[in-house]
Parts: C-alpha cells; sequence; structure tokens
C-alpha cells in the first residue's frame, strides 16, 4: 500500500500528498555509492523518490563496510552501483533505479546528467567534484555537495536559483596532494551524518514548500569532535570562471584519479623486470598480511606527508597496493619528487597473487 509507505511524511503539512507526488515525479542521480551516497540514497528511497541514478565504476571492498551502509558482507566484489540499486529496489520495490557501472568522466558527464533535476556529489576526491560541478552548471542541474575529512563535514546546494557553485568557493583544483578517506581515515556515522544531511537537501529542493529554506549561498559545516556547527554565508563570485560563463563556454574536463598520466604496467610485465624495485605502499596491517618478496615497505600514509625515504633513481619504481589506485597517487608523489622512472603495477597486489597461483 503506497498510501501507507509514506503515511509518515505525508501527514506532515510541509509534504503532503502533494509533495510526496513531486517525489515520486523527481529523478535524482547520485555520483558515488561510498561513505555519503550510501545513507543519502538509502533515505531518498525510502522517502519514495520515484527514479534514482547511481554512478559508480568501483567494486565493494571489505574496508568499505564500515560506513558504506548499503553493502552487505556477501556482496563484497560487486560493483558498487549495481549492489546499491539491488538494495535500493529490495527496500522500495516502487520506484526505478539505474546503475551506471562507468566511470564519471568529461566524455559521458553531460549524456548522464541531462536524464535528472537534481545531482547529489557523494564522491571524494577534487577532481570528481569539479567535474561533477561544471556538468550540473552547464546543464543547469541543482547540486547538493558534500565533503568530510576526519571529524569534520560540510554541505551546500550550489546551482540553484542563480546561487553559487562550487568553484566561487574553491576555484581551481589544489595543487598539493590531499588524502582521500582510504588514506586519512573516516568514521562511519560522520559519513551519515553528511549524506543524510545530503538526502534532506534533496528532497527539500525537490518538494520546495515555501518553509524550507535549502543551502543555496550558505556552507553547511559540522565538526563532530564536540558537534559545533556553522554555517557560513557563500557568496557568489562574480569572475567565477564557470557559473558566470555562458554555458556553451563551459568546457569539461577530467583528468581520473585512478589513470591519469601515471605509466602502469601490468604484473607480467613487473615481473619480467630484473631491474625493478617493488615498493608496497600499502599500510602496515596489509603488508604483514603478505606482499611481494624482496619489496620494500613505504606506505602511503608516509609519502603522502611528504616522508619520502632516498630510493634507487637508476632502476624502475614499480609501486603496488591492493587494486593499483592507492599505487596511482603514491607514484604521483615520488614523480613529484624528481624521480622518473615510477611506474603504478595495474590491479596491484590482488592480480599479483593472482598471477603467481596461475603460473
Ligand atoms: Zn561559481
Amino acid at each position: 500500500m503506497e498510501n501507507d509507505r509514506y503515511s509518515r511524511q505525508t501527514i506532515l503539512p510541509e509534504i503532503t500528498e502533494e509533495g510526496q507526488k513531486k517525489l515520486s515525479a523527481a529523478h535524482i542521480l547520485c555520483i558515488g555509492a561510498g561513505g555519503l551516497g550510501c545513507p543519502a540514497l538509502l533515505y531518498l528511497a525510502a522517502a519514495g523518490v520515484g527514479h534514482l541514478g547511481i554512478v559508480d565504476f568501483d567494486t565493494v571492498e571489505e574496508s568499505n563496510l564500515q560506513r558504506q551502509i548499503l553493502f552487505s558482507t556477501d556482496q563484497t566484489g560487486q560493483n558498487k552501483a549495481a549492489a546499491a540499486r539491488d538494495k535500493l529496489i529490495a527496500l522500495n520495490p516502487d520506484i526505478e533505479v539505474t546503475a551506471y557501472t562507468e566511470e564519471l568522466t568529461e566524455g559521458n558527464a553531460e549524456n548522464i546528467f541531462s536524464g535528472y533535476d537534481i545531482i547529489i556529489d557523494g564522491t571524494d576526491n577534487f577532481a570528481a567534484k569539479f567535474l561533477i560541478n561544471d556538468t550540473a552548471i552547464k546543464c543547469g542541474k541543482p547540486l547538493i555537495y558534500g565533503s568530510i575529512s576526519g571529524f569534520e563535514g560540510q554541505v551546500s546546494v550550489f546551482n540553484l536559483h542563480g546561487g553559487p557553485c562550487y568553484r566561487c568557493l574553491y576555484p581551481a583544483p589544489p595543487q598539493s596532494y590531499v588524502p582521500n578517506c582510504a588514506e586519512a581515515g573516516v568514521i562511519g556515522a560522520v559519513a551519515g551524518l553528511v549524506g543524510t544531511q545530503q538526502a534532506l537537501q534533496a528532497i527539500q529542493v525537490a518538494v520546495a514548500d515555501k518553509s524550507f529554506a535549502p543551502l543555496t549561498g550558505k556552507l553547511w559545516m559540522i565538526d563532530a569532535h564536540d558537534m559545533q556547527t556553522q554555517c557560513l554565508t557563500l557568496p557568489k563570485n562574480p569572475f567565477c570562471s564557470v557559473c558566470c560563463q555562458p554555458k556553451d563556454k563551459i568546457v569539461l574536463e577530467y583528468s581520473s584519479p585512478v589513470c591519469g598520466l601515471i605509466s602502469e604496467v601490468t604484473p607480467e610485465q613487473a615481473r619480467e623486470n630484473r631491474q625493478a624495485v617493488f615498493i608496497d605502499v600499502r599500510e602496515t596491517h596489509e603488508w604483514q598480511a603478505g606482499h611481494i618478496a624482496e619489496a620494500q615497505h613505504i606506505p602511503l600514509s608516509l609519502l603522502s606527508q611528504n616522508n619520502i625515504p632516498d630510493l634507487p633513481r637508476d632502476c624502475d619504481l614499480v609501486l603496488y597496493c591492493r587494486s593499483g589506485k592507492r599505487s596511482v597517487t603514491a607514484a604521483r608523489i615520488l614523480l613529484a619528487d624528481g624521480y622518473m622512472n615510477v611506474y603504478s603495477m595495474a590491479g596491484g597486489y590482488e592480480a599479483w597473487k593472482h598471477l603467481e597461483n596461475h603460473s
């Protein structure tokens, strides 16, 4: 019974049956089914948002389960967008959920965004955040922004009724290296606070009751050490290179933090290279659970503090992590430090083990 499912919210004078119809007609796209996307999507599906889209090319890993609450242990190894869709449909079979199992890039972003009214940014890296912002502006869609760093969280609504955008706050991606959740650490409940706030903002924008004041032109901040919250005024930058440009002048750019310009080698190529020095950039507990014989251990958490030990400069440095993502970040840091022959091993230690077991 649809009426029964939503009865606790339709009795609210701010929602009513009319607001419920708007939710049911809404198309909301969430980029990233991670720590922010999972709680946001759960609440939106439960509230009866009729059409949800999820973009995520990543797979569910055991270390995600501590905060990515849509997933269960038996889903490890599955694509996140597809695994999220299955859970959301189980929660609410009345809604439509579309999974985009590819990486969002400058090539597909406009096409994907065009089918939705509201965009939610659930990503954790600057390259994606800038692409999402610029695409939302180009396509004229409001963007629910969220980010977390340790115990701190931020939420804002960009590009609503001519309000400011992400580039009004941060004009360009930072030049220095910024760690993500895997490296910096995060408590699931903090991600939950921010993701839930994003869901609420999306519902406010979709229902648009006159009593609602979504966070447009405002940056809501929470410090979960002492639960202090602040709401800063976020002015529109009249010189913003994106939201103060004609839409057709906005050029979408994206350099994937996954591949970028870093040279990759396959485990086969790495094994055949007698000159190669293997460097394991995983954290200590991962190294202790098994590693490539004769590899050196230099965790990314150390490298990212610019704590770079002396490494040989006359041979190839093959960096590896669990699956081949952190090693790309580590390779960037070494290249920036002047090392030349730096490679990231595609597929990481998992692929190496697979190779060893099958040869
Ligand atoms: Zn702007």
